[in-house]
């Protein structure tokens, strides 16, 4: 989880940066930052808060030049904590250079103990400074060579921007994990994880960087090499599921038109008679609308959210019943009262969320209540950047179907099967990444680090930094 966006040759870099990180916020909410470069320097501004509230007038103004990169961080490897916002910046034999990253490495722990191990002295807990410190003791001249370099030792899900002073790079590694876009504004090129970066500051789509792809831009130039030999595909199937936001294309792909069919595909699969179909908001809303036109059952939006909560606010002093789903979510009850009422999320992950949500339905008047889940259960914690709770907290990891509909006290549960997925995303789900919904991961520790030692201990370091 996290958002990245870049453009070269632009007279406004900064201001640009700060209009495609607004567009991705919805990838990392802890932290964000931004460097730009004018040709002699490299300039930075990062801290901990939302894109809105970190940058000012006069902080744009101060990142000057004609390049920039940004980040929005969501942690998934490493502390949440402003030593571990990005961009990352070294100086270094090939000059300064920012790196933003999006993915995970699974091979950074076995990484960092050797470099420290030879004296390198590390400045964050984040998986991605690894990458700078094997960069910057490449013996190669060039910068390009040192990255290929690089990129053939770190294993896992990595979609990259770099910049030096004059130039702008992108990379996708060889499974393609994450997503990154690339745009054109007039004569600028322009990166993205996701497409709605682009529609904000009017940019044309052009194409995905290809799974390990390294494009460099330069001026007004775009030159691809193809650094990274091809290995299996393994997109990221979460990134349609829930992660990345519906108006994008992603993959090739518009979110929405994948989420639509799941709906659909879900009503197919898992028929239930009700009166009204309505969503979790906002992560089940493109499902049920697909969920309701195929099965005919009519949509509302018989809850409600609050978008603002994440910021601080002040809890009450006294209890109050059930106040934490509350905040987030409010029954219609008008709406829900004497009816026979299909729920739809994305996922169940702990269950307790669910749990509280059906009982507030229920609550207000429902009759009956019927849970169905746009995906198949969620099994195993993601390793290649999604924020999951560990095996033993997924509660699909060692309950039934039939158990958890019990948790939750639902009149009926199901969820969208594997093959339905997989039509749902484009009929190649063997191009995916399935490892939460299976259990098989693409990339294994035990694979890419041969010294079994070694990738017990990468498991364990992994084990320890997945967030409760
Ligand atoms: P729970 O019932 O507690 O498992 O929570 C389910 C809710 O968590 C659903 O509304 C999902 O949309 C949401 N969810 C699913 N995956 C994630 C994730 N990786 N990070 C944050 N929320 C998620």
């Amino acid at each position: 989880m996290c958002g990245i966006f870049g453009i070269a040759n632009h007279s406004d870099p900064a201001r640009m940066t700060y209009l495609g990180l607004y567009a991705l916020q919805h990838r990392g909410q802890e932290s964000t930052g931004m460097s730009s470069s004018d040709g002699d320097e490299v300039y930075t501004h990062k801290a901990m808060g939302y894109v809105a509230d970190v940058y000012s007038e006069d902080i744009l103004a101060k990142l000057k030049g004609h390049n920039a990169i940004g980040h929005t961080r969501y942690s998934t490897a490493g502390d949440s904590c402003e030593g571990n916002a990005q961009p990352i910046v070294v100086k270094c034999t090939y000059g300064t250079v920012a790196l933003v990253h999006n993915g995970n490495l699974i091979n950074a722990g076995s990484l960092r103990e050797e470099l420290e191990r030879q004296g390198a002295i590390f400045q964050s807990t984040s998986d991605s400074e690894v990458i700078l410190h094997l960069l910057a003791r490449s013996q190669t001249r060039e910068l390009l060579d040192a990255l290929g370099e690089t990129l053939a030792k770190v294993h896992g899900a990595f979609s990259l921007l770099l910049l030096t002073k004059n130039a702008l790079i992108g990379v996708r590694d060889p499974n393609g994990f994450r997503p990154l876009c690339i745009g054109k504004l007039n004569g600028s090129y322009v990166l993205a994880s996701e497409t709605c970066a682009f529609d904000l500051i009017g940019a044309t789509y052009l194409r995905e960087v290809e799974p390990g792809e390294i494009v460099f831009v330069r001026g007004e130039e775009l030159w691809s090499v193809k650094a990274l030999p091809s290995t299996k595909l393994s997109k990221c199937i979460f990134e349609h599921v829930y992660f990345s936001r519906p108006d994008s294309i992603v993959f090739g792909r518009t979110v929405q038109t994948s989420r639509d069919l799941m709906g659909r595909i879900l009503a197919q699969e898992n028929p239930v008679e009700a009166d009204l179909v309505v969503p979790v908001p906002d992560s089940g809303v493109a499902a049920a609308i697909g969920f309701s036109q195929q099965s005919r059952i009519p949509f509302a939006f018989g809850l409600i959210r609050n978008h603002y909560v994440g910021r601080t606010f002040i809890e009450p002093k006294t209890t109050i019943r059930n106040f934490g789903v509350k905040v987030k979510h409010n029954p219609i009850k008008e709406l829900l009262a004497g009816k026979r009422v299909i729920l739809i999320d994305d996922s169940i992950v702990r269950g307790t969320t669910t749990r509280k949500i059906v009982k507030m339905v229920r609550a207000a008047g429902a009759k009956e209540v019927h849970m169905r889940i746009s995906c198949p259960p969620t099994l195993s914690p993601c390793f290649y950047g999604i924020d999951t709770p560990t095996k033993k907290e997924l509660i699909a990891s060692s309950h039934t179907v039939e158990e958890i509909c019990k948790y939750i006290e639902a009149d009926s549960l199901a969820y969208l099967s594997l093959p339905g997925l997989m039509r749902a995303v484009d009929g190649k789900g063997s191009e995916f990444c399935t490892a939460c919904y299976t259990g098989q991961y693409p990339l294994a520790f035990q694979e890419m680090i041969p010294d079994a030692k070694a990738a017990d201990r990468q498991l364990d370091l992994w084990e320890a930094s997945l967030k409760e």
